[in-house]
């Protein structure tokens, strides 16, 4: 009876402290691992772009070839939020004008990435934590593509797949599986590679066809 009791108590205790563990992961927040650097450019009018990062520059083409890193967030983050919001003002910068951005690219070694959605309706503008690409078509597309880090040039590749099946967390924290195809998914491929510190013009080298093709956008990104 004693050690039923003794069961018992300490069963429960191991509910309540699994409850209490759960609890604390909806009631405190995640802070994203962002050092005071990071926070100093990331803070600011959430209308006003971010400087971009150009190969030109020295310690830029550095930072340019660093590999980023996983981010832990939870929804709603104030300090995210104001980065979604100044990514995409950075995009729609009358100087950059670009369809796609990756962290990196504004001096942040995060995993985030924005795209603009032209498999989409009105074609927004969307961000995407902790992209990775599970799988490649082998039919392959080829695109011209520019880069809002590599100032003055436009070249022509053939190595980026029609298709990508894309693993991300979406802005409210959701994992997500998507199939993309078309444009949109040279320009996810193109900002998923900056993640990892690959520029588009590392494949220049392994084949590129500058005349013969033509496709509709030749925007940076
Ligand atoms: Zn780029």
């Amino acid at each position: 009876m004693y050690r039923l009791i003794i069961y018992s108590i300490f069963f429960s205790a191991l509910w309540s402290c699994k409850e209490t563990v759960n609890k604390e992961k909806i009631s405190v927040k995640v802070v994203p691992e962002f050092t005071a650097n990071q926070l100093e450019i990331i803070e600011g009018d959430t209308a006003l772009p971010f400087r971009v990062l150009k190969i030109t520059n020295r310690e830029d083409s550095l930072l340019l070839r660093e590999e980023s890193q996983r981010v832990s967030f939870a929804s709603g983050d104030s300090i995210l939020q104001v980065f979604e919001k100044r990514l995409i003002a950075t995009l729609k910068d009358s100087s950059s004008l670009g369809v796609g951005i990756a962290a990196p690219q504004v001096g942040i070694l995060k995993n985030i990435i924005c795209v603009q959605r032209f498999d989409k309706e009105e074609e927004p503008f969307e961000v995407y934590y902790n992209p990775i690409i599970k799988q490649y078509s082998k039919k392959t597309q080829p695109c011209r593509e520019g880069c809002l880090s590599i100032p003055g040039r436009m070249d022509t590749l053939t190595v980026r797949s029609y298709a990508i099946l894309l693993e991300y967390d979406d802005v409210l924290g959701k994992h997500q599986y998507e199939m993309v195809e078309d444009f949109t998914a040279v320009i996810f491929q193109h900002e998923i590679d900056h993640l990892k510190g690959i520029l588009y013009t590392d494949y220049l080298h392994e084949k590129a066809h500058a005349e013969g093709v033509k496709h509709g956008h030749h925007k940076n990104s």
